[in-house]
């Protein structure tokens, strides 16, 4: 069964290490915007019911709860298996999140990156560990049960110590789902220019290495495996059966519709991209089409613990590169099955490039 993404992009700050097509935009842009996105809702032809949805962004959790439940109403297929909400931490109120559970949301995905103070400051974000545990109390006594908390191991500042401290308030935390990102380092956000130029804003002079980063995540995954959040995906982790369903079509190429600036669709086969910018994607911008599923099927299936089947096509294309990676360690093979080792999965930049076409 299909999914939806709906895109919004809006955000009250640019956070210092995010490179996504979001950012803070004019006010009056988003109404013209919100305007855009329901007549593009409105227009689709459904030819089935979707079984997720998922709202991201930007900081959809800022969107007006009225404008939140409009754009929802606008979707067939009511109550979802899985209907995400991505929040930011630090204005989740009572009245919002009873308002979010009334429109359809039963998951929640909260952007807390850090639990420590310093970390969270150099981010650009204003929330605290503290608020992070009252707000989650507060979404659930919302009836809104299936949480997810994201980490970014890498930020500026982090050491072995405070990483601790940010797996200690998951322990205490209980979420179903937690996301390990490592910190993205390009040109696409003003943490990772200064990286790249040598310079010192943003705490840029203080990031820890890639070998520290790379043992955060490591930390993570055994940490997290020790408190029944079994890895699922490189960067994804769950309680058994909390597994996003939504995000699972994206790893194994089954089909959803992308709605709003940037979002993607995926018919199983093609993906398509919408334009960019806001201003563009209200202007009427065409779809791109990004890549053939087929020429990405092993990229994102090996991301998936549960491997990949490679088609008689893919072995054919990719014989060399699989066994020499069976030979170095980095793939093992089991009924047919490819997956990453433990080892594949620190190196899995260098393995997916072989795959990328
Ligand atoms: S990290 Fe999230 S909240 Fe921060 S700018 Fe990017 S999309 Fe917005």
């Amino acid at each position: 069964m299909p999914g939806v993404y709906l895109s919004y992009p809006f955000c009250a700050q640019k956070c210092t290490y995010c490179n996504f097509a979001s950012g803070v935009f004019p006010r009056e842009l988003e109404a013209r915007y919100l305007d855009a996105l329901a007549h593009e809702i409105q227009a689709h032809p459904w030819q089935w019911t979707p079984e997720t949805v998922y709202l991201g962004g930007g900081t959809p959790s800022n969107l007006d709860p009225a404008a939140l439940a409009h754009l929802l109403d606008l979707i067939p297929g009511r109550p979802w298996a899985e209907a995400t909400l991505e929040a930011a931490p630090g204005n989740i109120t009572p009245e919002r999140a009873r308002a979010w559970a009334a429109a359809g949301i039963n998951r929640v995905s909260l952007g807390v990156q850090s639990f420590v103070d310093q970390e969270i400051r150099r981010t650009g974000r204003k929330h605290s560990a503290e608020i992070v545990a009252a707000e989650i109390g507060v979404i659930r006594d919302a009836g809104i049960r299936n949480i997810n908390i994201d980490l970014i191991a890498g930020l500026s500042a982090q050491t072995a110590a405070s990483w601790s401290e940010s797996l200690d308030w998951i322990e205490r935390l209980v979420p179903e789902h937690v996301s390990v990102y490592m910190l993205e380092v390009d040109d696409d956000s003003r943490l990772g220019q200064q990286i790249l130029l040598g310079g010192v804003r943003y705490g840029a002079s203080d990031v820890p290495s890639d070998d520290e980063t790379a043992a955060f995540y490591e930390t993570a995954v055994e940490r997290l495996h020790t408190l029944g959040i079994a890895r699922y995906e490189i960067s994804n982790f769950a309680r058994p059966g909390c597994e996003s369903r939504h995000n699972l079509k994206y790893w194994r190429l089954e089909p959803y519709v992308g709605f709003g600036s940037d979002a993607h669709s995926c018919d199983g086969r093609q993906r398509r991209q919408n334009p960019e910018s806001p201003a563009d994607y209200i202007a009427g911008g065409a779809l791109e089409p990004v890549a053939a599923g087929d020429d990405e099927r092993l990229f994102v299936g090996l991301r998936l613990s549960e491997g990949v089947r490679p088609t008689a096509t893919d072995w054919q294309r990719f014989d060399a590169p699989i066994r020499r990676f069976l030979d170095a360690g980095l793939l093992e093979t089991d009924d047919g099955i490819l997956r990453l080792t433990a080892r594949g999965v620190m190196l899995s930049n260098e393995v997916f490039q072989e795959f990328l076409t």
